[in-house]
Formats: structure tokens, sequence, C-alpha cells
């Protein structure tokens, strides 16, 4: 069912109900005012029409006893008059339309009457009359009663298809609702992993036409874009490949004109040559990091795993800062466990994830700032090392984004030589391991980059 169906009928189904419900009652509502009425015009008017017949005939009797005694003409006409009224009205209640029982009575005051005016019975029709009034009130008393259940029925009716009505037209509202948001929340979900990279995302194909249609065009988009993201990922691996010979030979070029094998070198000279050096160095090291991010993506990264204190390389590394920690007038703390932290590992890519974290905590510190260096086992045989500076920090909104390739949260930093790949292939040499690499706000204000190292066996690959 189509996603516009799906929205008509939740709007519409309960507009429906309604309607139903309003054209139910409106046709009790006839029927009642049309029993009303039969009881006012018939029922009511034949009872009433038999009290004023026998008050007329009583009246009759008198006069024709009076005009009999005092043989007066005007009683005879009177009478006669009376008669002929009396004659009239019974004719008019045979033509009521009244029920069975009070039209056999009816009939029997029609008949009384006639045999009372051909054979002058007397008695006979007033009897018939008592008959036909107590009939006519039954009938009055069954049609009101009959009322009486008509009505509760219909408000028993109005309960049940209000409550019902109402809880039905919420049930589907909700159903339809949630039918309509489902696939909509599965899109969303997967439109997100897209944007997080996941190429690989698919939606199936199903739900509302519309959606089916939207999953479709999504998977399309997603290949796509998979496609495209392999295409540049084979191209930044050829051409990093294709750079490094021809690098390399131009490095060692450049070295033995500067160890002036070829000959002597002025010192103008040697300034520019050691200036190509260094720039050739830093994209040599580029070209490395790049190489190294494309094997980390396809799985084939080398790891050489074996047993080795955590300890003894972070001691290494910051060694190895020792010169420029002192001329930036850095303080370090250090709580590294005198023990040994031993864990199957790559030692020298594990390094090299150190070497980064220290290397941005030096260069974020500013001078006379302090770097906390806090090594310790995780309780189930891997290490946690935590790395925390005095820098600015990095905000909420960039902190997912810092681990992205060639993100650098401010280019233009004066003597920033970064190439925003260092954390990238941090994370990714983390996760080989089975670990992890977060960061979060340090309680100075700062940042605290978290590494861990389960105890692994085995390299995973990262794709
Ligand atoms: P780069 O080689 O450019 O330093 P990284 O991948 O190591 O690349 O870091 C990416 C970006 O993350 C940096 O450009 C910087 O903006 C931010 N960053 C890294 N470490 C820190 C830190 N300790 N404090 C503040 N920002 C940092």
């Amino acid at each position: 069912m189509s996603l516009t169906i799906r929205l008509g009928l939740a709007a519409l189904l309960p507009v429906a109900i309604l309607v139903a419900v309003v054209f139910h009652h409106a046709r009790l509502l006839d029927g009642m005012v049309e029993e009303h009425r039969r009881l006012a015009e018939v029922d009511v008017a034949s009872r009433e029409a038999s009290l004023e017949l026998r008050a007329d005939l009583a009246r009759l009797d008198e006069l024709v006893a009076k005009a009999t005694a005092l043989d007066d003409p005007a009683y005879a006409r009177e009478a006669a008059r009376l008669e002929r009224s009396i004659g009239e009205r019974i004719t008019a209640l045979e033509a009521l339309e009244t029920d069975p029982p009070e039209r056999r009575a009816i009939a029997a005051v029609a008949d009384a009457w006639r045999a009372r005016s051909r054979r002058g019975e007397t008695g006979t029709t007033e009897r018939a009359l008592d008959e036909l009034l107590e009939v006519a009130g039954e009938v009055v008393r069954d049609r009101v009663a009959a009322g009486m259940r008509r009505a509760d029925r219909a408000h028993a009716i109005s309960r049940a298809a209000a409550v019902g009505g109402t809880a039905f037209a919420i049930g589907l509202s909700a159903l339809l609702g949630w039918s309509v948001l489902r696939p909509v929340r599965r899109m969303g979900r997967a439109t997100r992993d897209l944007a997080e990279g996941d190429f690989d995302r698919r939606v199936a194909p199903v739900g509302p036409s519309e959606m089916v249609a939207l999953a479709e065009d999504f998977n399309t988009m997603a290949e796509r874009l998979g496609e495209l993201d392999q295409l540049k990922e084979d191209l930044l691996s050829n051409v990093s490949h294709e750079l490094k010979a021809p690098l390399a030979s131009m490095r060692e070029t450049v070295r033995l004109v500067l160890d002036e094998i070829p000959g002597p070198v002025n010192e103008r000279q040697e300034r520019m040559l050691s200036l190509t050096l260094e720039s050739g160095e830093r994209l040599s090291v580029l070209i490395e990091n790049l190489l190294d991010l494309s094997r980390l993506h396809a799985g084939a990264m080398a790891f050489d795993f074996e047993s080795r204190d955590v300890g003894d390389l972070v001691r290494r590394v910051l060694e190895s800062y020792e010169v420029s920690i002192a001329e930036r007038e850095i303080a370090v703390e250090t709580r590294v466990p005198d023990r040994e932290l031993r864990i199957v590992c790559d030692p020298a890519r594990v390094t090299q994830i150190v070497d980064n974290l220290v290397s941005n905590a030096v260069k974020f510190t500013p001078p006379g700032g302090t770097i906390h260096v806090r090594l310790a086992g995780d309780g189930g045989g891997g290490a946690v090392l935590e790395v925390e500076d005095d820098g600015p920090g990095i905000p909420d909104d960039r902190k997912p984004r810092i681990f992205e390739r060639f993100y650098r949260a401010d280019p233009s930093r004066k003597g920033d030589q970064g190439t925003g790949l260092g954390l990238a292939i941090a994370r990714e040499v983390a996760r080989a391991h089975d670990g992890s690499l977060e960061v979060r706000d340090a309680p100075g204000g700062g940042s605290v980059f978290v590494l861990h190292l389960p105890d692994g066996t085995e390299p995973s690959a990262v794709t």
C-alpha cells in the first residue's frame, strides 16, 4: 500500500466512522420522532375521541329521554345533530391508522353504533367504547415502553460507538502512523551510516511503494559512492606508490650533492639543498602515511606481533621528545607503572600511535604548560594510555572529525606542518589491534587522548 493511501486512510477512516455514527443517530432520532407523532396523532387522539364519544353518548341518551318525555322538537333536533356528529366521529376513528387490536376495538364500536342506529340497541356502544378505551390505553402504554427501550438501546449504541469508534480511530491512526514512520526511520539510520562512510550500507526495498523507490535510489547512490570511494582509494594508493621511487632517488641525489661527491658546493647552495632535502623528507613521510592508510583500509597492512612492555615503548617516545619539550619549557608528568605491562602488539606501530599523540600534545600545549602521560593495565591483560595536554581543547563537533584523514582543525596555525593523517592512522592501527582511540575534554580545558590496547594475539583486518 502506497504512502499516499496510508496517509489518506489515517485521515479519512476516523472521519468515516464519525459520519457513520452521526448518520445512525440521525436515523434513530427520525424513528423516535415518528413514534412520538403516532403516539400524539393516533393513539392519544383515539383515546381522547373515545372519552368524548362516551360523554356524548350519555348526553344523547339524555336528549332522547327529554325529547320523548317533553315532546319537545328542539331536543329531538339537538339529539339528531349529536347523533350525526357521533356517527361522523366514529367514521373518523375508523379512518385512523391504528394497530390491529385498536382497529378491532374501533370496528366493534362502529358495529355497535350501527346496531344502535338500526335496531335501537343501547348500551352496547358504551361497552365497546369502554373496551376501546382499555385497548387504546394499553397501546399507549406499550408504545411508550417500546420508545423507552429504543431510547435505552440508542444510548447504549451511542456510548459503544463513541468509545469503540474513538479507540478504533486512535488504534488505526497509530498503526498507520507507525507503518509510515518505520520505513522513514530505517531510511534515516541508513543515511546516517552512509554519511559516516559506510558505503556498503543497503536498505531492503520493502514497505510502501514510495519507500521502495526511495530505498532503490538510496542503494544505487550508496553503490556509486562506494565505487567513487574505491576509485579515490586506488588513485591515492597508486599515485603514492608511483611517487615513492622517484622521490627516494631525488632525495638520494640531493644527499650525494650535499656530501659533495660530485664536487664542492658553496654555503648558499648547501642551504638551498638542505631545504630541498627537508621538503623531500616531509613528502616522503606523507607518502608513507598515505600508503599506510591504504593498506590499513584494504586490510593489507603487515603487522609484526610480539610481546612487548608498553611502558618501555612509551618511555622511549618521551625520551625522543626531551629536547623539544625542554625548548618549549613544557613540564611532563609521567605515571607509568614500574612493573612491566606486556601485551602482544606490533611495537613499531604502537610506537607510531604514541609518537603521534605525544607530538600533538607538545604541539598544542603552550610554553609553560604541562603534559600528563598515564599508563595503566585495563584489568584484563591489556593497557590503557592517556595523554593529556594543556592546549585549547577540541570542540565537541570536531571530536569525531579529527580522526578523519586530512582533517586539520586549524590549517593556518603557525608552524603547523601537519598533514591531518596522524590520528586517522593511529585510530586504524588501534582498531587493527582490536583496541580503540578516543578523545575527551581534560578537566583543565585541554584534551585527553585515550588509547586502549587489549592483549591481542592476532591482528584484525580493518575495512
Ligand atoms: P596533524 O598531523 O595535522 O597533526 P592529526 O591527525 O594528528 O594531524 O590531527 C588532526 C587534527 O586534530 C589536528 O590538525 C588538530 O587540529 C587536531 N588535534 C590533534 N591533537 C590535538 C590536541 N592535542 N589538541 C587540540 N587539537 C588537536
